[in-house]
């Protein structure tokens, strides 16, 4: 009937047709493309509008393709561990795998309504045991490597609800449920060694067909930078105090130095007259959080009475205290130079420390500094030899020149952290690990994986900062699978983001119970040739997968170290039609 579309009709004359004639078969004739779209959080609203707005580019991108005879890889899965699933069944007392299932159900029937051309043989799910078997095996993997290590490590603490709360849970430094102020409490976590790979984590986005934007933020995440370790002898004294620094080219600013009140030193620096100041001050610190000394903005300190020698100038620097250094950030010890550095001028200026001007702008010293001179260029002034050097240049070349001098030593540091691996929470992969009294932490043997997530009756967190799993006696009572003595299962569970870190891995072998991936399979088909996603992935997702593509590459999964070719963020889709790749 002319001017009506029966889409019932027309969908399913179509679906059929497809799905009897499928067009897509790999002849091992043509050539491979992987086309892929972050896959969706199965959520119970079902599918949204933003969600086909990703992938109605991927969808037309892959038709193109395969009309230009590619062969066609384009799965999609279920990214379905998560705290959404488990608050649901606090709230409503139904099981995460029910829901899960059912949302699932719903959003993979709204998908092939609208008749995107997902090949569901692929399909995963990261919260079935046949896939977070390989979740774990990759976590033994890393701990076998000693990537995967325990550490305490402070949480977000809300002393009311007796919980651990995620970044997002704090608002304004206050518990978003009760409101009660949030401290931090030490508990012993799991990390992944993620620094080991920071350096080619860096070098190896200059491979990746990536918006530079992305690339950017990778980048800053990463924050390598250069500089020094210089040593300061302490005056009268056989001690060292070693201080690290980014900016060594302003040494000769340098007129007090500041450790954190945990410093080894910092209690034997006192004297008689400031014994009292300074062992109250130690103690006062001990009692504050991390977050508090580093929100307070009235920074406090104390003198101890001690000064160290600056190694370029021999002159006597003060050495103070203050709780704004963290023991264990860097040495736990920084070079004050005011004139330069915005918290070292308010410090200066509130002890009535002096300020030495060592970068003047078109070589002129500032007569009344009612600031820090904070830019990066500009002339040495008041720095012996080095006066009259361009700041920029000197900033460069000073680390070598200070080790030359036998003043220290230069250094690479990096932002990047190691990664907390580790949830108190229910619904998440448990980490394969049992803890012995005699062997300590050993892996559950690969033959026993995976090691399911029990059912549990109460999903809540358990107030003591242990995940609910740590409540089933039955489960957590095991053997050592070293000595055969009872030991006790780690109740911990992944990250949501451990699922996700490898999951375009398994698309291309997503029924093999023998393998991560058959290499044979994983050299035909990978690496993704186009990713398509949300620029809010820009740094973790995509980061953790390149970590974990770089450690499967070196242990000889896959012969690439880089999953993604190229990117694309659907963000962007407005009059950027350069970076769809649509020309390629
Ligand atoms: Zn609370
Ligand atoms: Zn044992």
């Amino acid at each position: 009937m002319a001017g009506s579309y029966n889409h019932k009709l027309i969908e399913g004359k179509w679906n059929k047709k497809w799905e009897e004639n499928p067009v897509n078969v790999d002849d091992g004739k043509k050539e491979k493309y992987y086309c892929l779209d972050m896959f969706p959080y199965p959520s119970g609203n079902g599918l949204h509008v933003g969600h086909w707005r990703g992938y109605v580019i991927s969808d037309v991108w892959s038709r193109y393709k395969m009309m230009h005879n590619y062969y066609l890889i384009h799965p999609m899965g279920w990214d379905a561990f998560g705290l959404p699933a488990e608050n649901y069944a606090i709230e409503h007392g139904i099981h995460p795998s029910i829901s899960t299932a059912e949302n699932i159900k719903n959003i993979k029937r709204q998908i092939n309504q609208i008749a995107a051309i997902y090949d569901w043989g692929r399909e995963v799910n990261t919260t079935d045991p046949d896939y977070y078997k390989w979740t774990q095996w990759i976590f033994v993997q890393m701990f076998k490597k000693g990537l995967a290590y325990e550490k305490e490590m402070p949480i977000n603490w809300c002393p009311s609800c007796k919980t651990g709360l995620a970044n997002e849970e704090v608002v304004n430094g206050k518990c978003e449920r009760c409101h009660s102020e949030v401290t931090k409490k030490n508990i012993r976590q799991w990390m992944l060694k993620i620094t080991a790979y920071a350096e080619r984590l860096l070098a190896d986005l200059d491979k990746l067909d990536w918006p530079e934007k992305v690339k950017k933020m990778q980048t800053d995440w990463i924050g390598k930078s250069y500089g020094a370790e210089v040593d300061f002898k302490v005056d009268g004294k056989d001690d060292v105090i070693t201080v690290y620094t980014t900016r060594p080219d302003t040494l000769w600013g340098a007129t007090f130095m500041v450790l954190a009140p945990e410093h080894e030193l910092a209690a034997s620096l006192s004297t008689p007259e400031t014994k009292e100041a300074v062992d109250k001050y130690i103690y006062e610190a001990s009692m504050k959080s991390n977050v508090d000394r580093l929100q307070d903005k009235d920074k406090t300190g104390v003198f101890t009475g001690s000064y160290a020698i600056n190694p370029l100038n021999g002159k006597k620097t003060p050495i103070w205290l203050s709780d704004y250094v963290l023991a264990d950030y860097g040495t736990g010890a920084i070079m004050c130079v005011p004139a330069h550095d915005d918290r070292d001028f308010e410090f200066a200026k509130k002890f009535d420390l002096p300020i030495i001007q060592v970068i003047a702008k078109d070589g002129k010293e500032i007569e009344n500094m009612t600031e820090a001179y904070t830019e990066a260029s500009g002339t040495m002034i008041n720095s012996g030899d080095w006066n009259g050097m361009e700041s920029s240049v000197l900033k460069k070349e000073a680390p070598e020149m200070i080790e030359k001098l036998g003043y220290g030593k230069k250094t690479v540091n990096y932002k990047l952290r190691d990664w907390v691996f580790s949830r108190q929470r229910y619904w998440g992969e448990p980490i394969p690990i049992i803890h012995c009294p005699d062997c300590g932490a050993v892996a559950v043997p690969e033959e026993q994986l995976p090691v399911l997530l029990p059912d549990v009756e109460k999903y809540e967190p358990t107030g003591t900062g242990e995940s609910p799993l740590a409540a089933i006696d039955s489960w957590v009572n095991t053997t050592c699978p070293c000595c055969g003595k009872p030991a006790k299962r780690e109740t911990n569970t992944m990250p949501q983001w451990a699922g996700s870190s490898w999951y375009f891995l398994r698309y291309v072998d997503n029924k093999n119970d023998k393998e991560l991936v058959n290499r044979e399979k994983a050299d035909k088909y990978l690496p993704v040739d186009m990713y398509i996603g949300g620029v809010e992935h820009a740094v973790l997702h995509l980061l953790y997968s390149r970590f974990y593509t770089k450690f499967l590459n070196d242990i000889g999964v896959v012969d690439f170290d880089e999953p993604f070719k190229k990117l694309f963020n659907q963000g962007m889709v407005c009059g950027r039609d350069k970076e769809t790749g649509a020309a390629t």
